[in-house]
């Protein structure tokens, strides 16, 4: 019964496509990914279900799942196969991130496009710069007739074998007496200007195809350039979206996590009071994020839900360190040496801990957060 309701709730919405991956060997799914080789498979056995259509709103001919069946798809999909979900997870982000920004209904022709050919996003807003405000970025950008010239490096970033559509955070030019504010803009990944190169170089989740993706003077019309405002605020839209990230993110990596617990109950290995330990902690840690899901759904905002979201997000983070270490010790020295599977699941699920914000860089914010202050991240 381990996992049911997840596994369940992904049967409704993509019936089959379970057992499909469990028919792909973990580490075939999980090594494939570098520019100019095949993706992922599973990536492509997510296409073919539809699930880039998973958040999009149903009258554009999307699945428009809610947070909470949301979550429980993203842990089933973690569970079987780790980068699908990690990788799976920025392309939703995405479609939340746009889906709060778009004012005017026409530029919905984007989803309605997305959902029925099927297209993933990718999401470029990190530049490899270590210690830097995700949201502030240094691509060169220059104003041109009805649109605006792009170059730069965004890196890692998910998808970047797969993708259809890049989305790049940008600084807009500079506007005399007016504060510097941020943009994201849509791309179509054939652009001229666009190249892939190598870049993620660790062996967990390679399979997210995280790579470097360059923009060398690659031109983005004004209606695929959306204000995001000043990036050291946290307005509504990056704030919202920021919930949704969190939600699915937490989401995947409980799901890697719970792979490793599943296989203590499959293996009959460790002592019952063990093994029900670790479900308790993934399970009640699965009751925080419903808890999220639900304070999404009723329509919460502001930063009480934003301060939920961080709280769920490193109660995640310690919950994984916990149960993975644990369900490893389990299983024992024999599972962990004769195959990578142990040693890899162990790793990636480790990996929500390097998604920003790291817990140190919010930990200050909080404790003002706490203590009566406004959130500041
Ligand atoms: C699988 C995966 C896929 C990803 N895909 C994408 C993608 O497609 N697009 C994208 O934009 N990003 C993506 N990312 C995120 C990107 O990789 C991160 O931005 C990057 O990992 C941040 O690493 P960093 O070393 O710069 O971390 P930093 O946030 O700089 O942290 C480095 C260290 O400094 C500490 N630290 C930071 N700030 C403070 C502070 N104020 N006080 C005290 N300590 C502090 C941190 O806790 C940490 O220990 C992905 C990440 C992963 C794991």
């Amino acid at each position: 019964m381990f996992l049911y309701r997840e596994r369940q709730t992904l049967e409704k919405f993509f019936p089959g496509l379970d057992e499909m991956l469990l028919d792909i060997p973990l580490m075939e799914m999980e090594s494939h990914g570098k520019p100019g080789e095949q993706g992922n498979p599973a990536i492509k056995l997510f296409r073919q279900f539809n699930g880039p259509s998973l958040l999009i709103p149903a009258r554009y001919g999307g699945m428009e799942v809610n947070p909470l069946q949301a979550i429980q798809i993203q842990r089933a999909l973690g569970s079987r196969s780790p980068s699908l979900a990690v990788a799976t997870t920025m392309h939703h982000f995405t479609v939340a991130i746009i889906q709060e920004m778009i004012a005017d209904e026409s530029n919905f022709s984007l989803f309605q496009q997305v959902a029925q050919e099927k297209l993933y996003f990718s999401s470029g807003f990190a530049e490899g710069r270590t210690g830097s405000n995700i949201y502030e970025s240094r691509m060169q950008v220059k104003s041109t007739s009805g649109g605006l010239i792009i170059s730069g490096s965004k890196k890692p970033c998910t998808l970047s074998v797969s993708m259809d559509l890049m989305t790049a955070s940008i600084m807009l030019p500079k506007q005399e007496g007016k504060p510097e504010e941020a943009a994201l803009v849509v791309i179509p990944a054939d652009s001229p200007g666009i190249e892939r190169y190598v870049f993620w170089g660790s062996l967990a989740l390679t399979g997210t195809e995280s790579h470097e993706v360059r923009l060398n003077e690659v031109y983005v019309p004004q209606e695929y350039i959306y204000n995001m405002g000043n990036p050291s605020q946290l307005d509504t839209v990056v704030s919202q979206s920021f919930i949704w990230f969190e939600l699915l993110a937490c989401a995947a990596y409980l799901g890697i996590a719970s792979s490793l617990v599943e296989r203590t109950f499959i293996a009959n290995k460790g002592i019952s009071s063990e093994r029900v330990n670790l479900a308790i902690e993934v399970e009640g840690t699965m009751s925080a994020l419903k808890g999220l899901a639900c304070s999404m759904m009723n329509g919460e905002r502001g930063d009480s839900v934003v301060a939920q979201a961080l709280f769920v997000r490193y109660l995640v983070q310690n919950v994984i360190e916990r149960v993975t270490v644990r369900a490893a010790e389990l299983l024992g020295g024999m599972a962990f040496v004769k195959s990578p599977e142990v040693a890899y699941l162990l790793a990636s699920a480790r990996a929500l801990a390097f998604h920003p914000p790291s817990r140190l860089s919010v930990t200050s914010g909080l404790d003002n957060y706490l203590l009566g202050e406004p959130l500041v991240i």
